[in-house]
């Protein structure tokens, strides 16, 4: 039966054969360590020429236990370059385990149209629920009839012959957990609007999403079948959220329909047809699969069952799996009718049983040609992704965007602006986006009045923004959240230094932190009145140093009372540069007279701090 499928024609290219599947490579050039990821303490030792064990017990002096398999990170493969005299350089290579960095270019003559996959957002009780059943049953009739549809976190509809894929759990918290991994699954959003209540604080977080996902949106108009229905006051709301419709001369495309009633549900799939052509989606259904675990649970008869979605190639049983960390053998592969299929086109939703773990949704899977191949990447990913984890890398600081820049790698700066009024975060985005640094583009992705949210950290977390507070803060809870996904909150209370900190990091040149160390003490004992210059206070430098030109301070009882500098300082007749520890001196200081017997002349010079 599968024979008759096109999908089983020779699938020509697999992608472990054009990436190089070896282990990470390393090696020493000029005195320079270039190596291109995680290795162990054994390849390190011998790329080094030094003895493992020489590794291991550093470390162990550090508190940590490593054996001479354990994998390295960057930090302590740099660590020890250094402790041995070698500079260290990382290539980025891409190798077939981490194939989420893949770009894929496949030869145009290779690809074929594909289903879009669409998400569908909106408001709550706004009717994504009854829009998804509705489109569900629009042609369940075409099945086989008795097939009992089971959940798999996606289905496929057909409009005209043409197929659709719907991602089914509404609402864009599934939408910006996979996008938080990393992961693009959606190709179009539908935005249900209800036509008797309009655009809603959670309208207008889905079209955050969608724009920050670069996603185009569809808006369905829902419930007109209602008598306080005013489409039109929809069309009006969304305009001034940058949403402008076709009839507005805009790009989007608004479709009125009652999913109760499933009225205008083919229009609305139509649109969805027309849409994906004019995005001209395509795949190449001859290469071995690739795509995102959309759903996975453990199945007390069947074991790990995952739902993945294609999103290039063609997946077959028989095929062995790496998803995530996890690999197996497509033992078995059913659709969302439970119909057992032997091979799966691209956009296609299909639910596995075979792997040897639960994968985790947002994972990326990839098909290969060997079991021995998918373990081995299995392992290695296991591996690295264990070592990433101790490390807790946040999402994106500052600090990143400075370090990117200088590796000349960034071309967007996303934020998400919180102010304290609507006025003054439009005059903080129109400011952001005057902002002119060469090869970056800094993304206000959205800019309102209020609190920062959860809701803010989540989309944050999503699109690798960073979060602005102007005259705003985050409760706790929100805090705990940011913490947790590890997004960077900025607080500023003037608008101009938001400016100028977004500016620097855009030109790479963060200010580099000031901190005040103290250089030296000296005790007043003596005072001599001059008449043409003032009281000069004879001291005894207690501790470190005085110099001529760096900052002082009086302290008198524990208490500053004079902040400036000095105008004159002598030893003896002389003038001094500076005076040590022990030595006499005499100090005038600049504009300021009012000094007591055992005032302290503190010194101070403003050092950076490295970060
Ligand atoms: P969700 O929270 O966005 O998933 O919204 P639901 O699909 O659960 O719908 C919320 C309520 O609106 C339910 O009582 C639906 O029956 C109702 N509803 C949904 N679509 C329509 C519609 O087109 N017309 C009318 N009159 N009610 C609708």
């Amino acid at each position: 039966m599968a024979k008759k499928n096109n999908s089983t024609q020779e699938r020509k290219v697999n992608v472990s054969t054009k990436v190089s599947s070896s282990k990470t490579t390393s090696k020493v050039n000029n005195g320079v360590f270039v190596y291109t990821g995680a290795i162990s303490v054994n390849e390190l030792a011998k790329s080094l020429n030094i003895m493992p064990s020489e590794i291991i017990k550093y470390f162990f002096m550090k508190g940590k236990i490593l054996n001479i398999n354990s994998l390295l990170d960057d930090e302590m493969i740099g660590t020890i370059c250094l402790e041995h005299g070698f500079d260290f350089q990382r290539k980025e290579v891409v190798e077939a385990e981490n194939f989420e960095n893949l770009q894929i270019r496949d030869k145009e003559e290779d690809l074929q149209p594909r289903p879009p996959v669409v998400t569908i957002m909106g408001h709550v009780d706004h009717g994504k629920t009854t829009l998804i059943d509705a489109i569900r049953n629009s042609n369940l009739v075409d099945y086989e009839v008795g097939g009992i549809s089971q959940s798999i976190g996606a289905y496929q509809t057909e409009i005209n012959n043409k197929k659709i894929t719907f991602i089914d759990t509404p609402g864009h918290e599934a939408f910006t957990a996979m996008r938080s991994r990393g992961a693009s699954v959606t190709d179009i959003v539908i935005l249900v609007v209800a036509a008797d209540d309009g655009v809603m604080p959670q309208t207008i977080e889905a079209i955050d999403h969608a724009k920050a996902a670069n996603v185009p949106i569809i808006v369905a108009i829902n419930k007109i079948d209602k008598p306080g229905a005013d489409p039109s006051k929809v069309k009006n709301e969304l305009l001034a959220h940058d949403i402008v419709l076709e009839e507005y001369g805009g790009d989007v495309i608004a479709v009125e329909i009652s999913a109760k009633q499933r009225k205008n549900i083919d229009k609305l799939l139509e649109t969805v047809i027309l849409v994906a052509e004019m995005s001209q989606l395509k795949a190449n259904p001859n290469r071995y699969a690739m795509g995102v675990v959309l759903e996975a649970e453990l199945d007390k008869q069947e074991g790990p069952k995952a739902t993945l979605l294609i999103q290039n190639g063609t997946l077959k049983t028989s095929d062995y799996l790496v998803a995530g960390t996890c690999y197996g053998k497509v033992r078995r592969m059913t659709n969302e009718y439970r119909k057992v299929l032997n091979a799966a086109l691209p956009s296609t939703p299909v639910a596995v049983i075979g792997l040897s773990e639960v994968p985790q949704a947002g994972d990326r899977f990839m098909a290969f040609e060997s079991e021995k191949e998918a373990r081995e990447i299995a392992l290695r990913r296991k591996q690295i992704k264990e070592l990433k984890e101790k490390r807790m890398t946040s999402a994106a600081t500052l600090e990143d965007l400075f370090n990117m820049k200088k590796e000349g790698e960034i071309q967007n700066i996303n934020i998400i602006l919180k102010a304290d009024s609507t006025g003054s975060a439009e005059a903080c985005k129109a400011s952001l986006e005057k902002i002119n640094v060469p090869n970056v583009k800094i993304n206000v992705i959205r800019a309102t009045s209020g609190a920062i949210t959860e809701s803010d950290v989540l989309l944050a977390s999503a699109s690798k923004a960073i979060i602005y507070g102007f005259n705003v803060r985050p409760d706790a809870k929100t805090r705990a959240k940011a913490l947790e996904e590890k997004v960077e909150i900025r607080l500023q209370r003037i608008i101009y230094a938001l400016i100028e900190e977004i500016e620097a990091a855009a030109k790479g040149l963060l200010k580099p932190e000031l901190e005040e160390k103290i250089i030296g003490q000296a005790e007043i004992r003596q005072l001599f009145k001059v008449s043409k210059l003032g009281t000069i206070a004879g001291c005894m430098v207690v501790d470190g140093l005085i110099k001529a030109n760096d900052p002082i301070r009086l302290i008198r009882d524990g208490i500053i009372i004079y902040e400036g500098k000095i105008a004159s300082l002598r030893r003896g007749k002389d003038q001094a540069r500076e005076v040590a520890r022990g030595f006499e001196c005499g100090i005038l200081i600049d504009g300021f007279n009012d000094i007591k017997e055992l005032d302290i002349i503190e010194q101070y010079e403003m050092v950076e701090v490295k970060k």
